[in-house]
C-alpha cells in the first residue's frame, strides 16, 4: 500500500519513515457509519499516505469528498515571512535604503 509518494505526478519510491512526510487517515466508510462500525468491533480504517521529501516540501495532503486524498500545495506565507523574502529576493540593499528615504522624506 505504501510504496511511492502520494503524488500522483511524482514516483519516488518509499524507502524510509525519517525521509518526507507521512500521513494517517482514519477512512470512513460512506455506506455505514462509524459508529456502527465501531460497535461492531471493527476499528476504523487507517490508511497511510506518504510523501517524498521533495514533495513534502512545496505539497500537502487534503480530503476530498469524492475524490480520497489529494495533494494540495502547501500555502507559502506560512513557511516564511512576506517581509523578509522579499528583501532577500528581489531588492539590494541599496533600494531598500532609497525606499526608506522617500518614504520619511
Ligand atoms: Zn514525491
Amino acid at each position: 500500500m505504501l510504496h511511492k509518494c502520494a503524488n500522483p505526478t511524482c514516483s519516488n519510491p518509499f524507502r524510509k519513515l525519517s525521509e518526507g512526510k507521512l500521513f494517517l487517515v482514519e477512512m470512513k466508510s460512506p455506506s455505514t457509519s462509524a459508529a456502527t462500525n465501531w460497535e461492531n468491533g471493527k476499528p476504523p480504517r487507517i490508511e497511510h499516505f506518504w510523501l517524498c521529501d521533495c514533495c513534502a516540501t512545496v505539497l500537502t495532503l487534503s480530503f476530498e469528498k469524492g475524490r480520497g486524498m489529494v495533494t494540495v500545495p502547501l500555502p507559502e506565507i506560512k513557511k516564511q515571512p512576506a517581509p523578509v523574502r522579499l528583501a532577500e529576493s528581489a531588492s539590494p540593499p541599496a533600494y531598500t535604503e532609497e525606499q526608506s528615504r522617500i518614504r520619511s522624506a
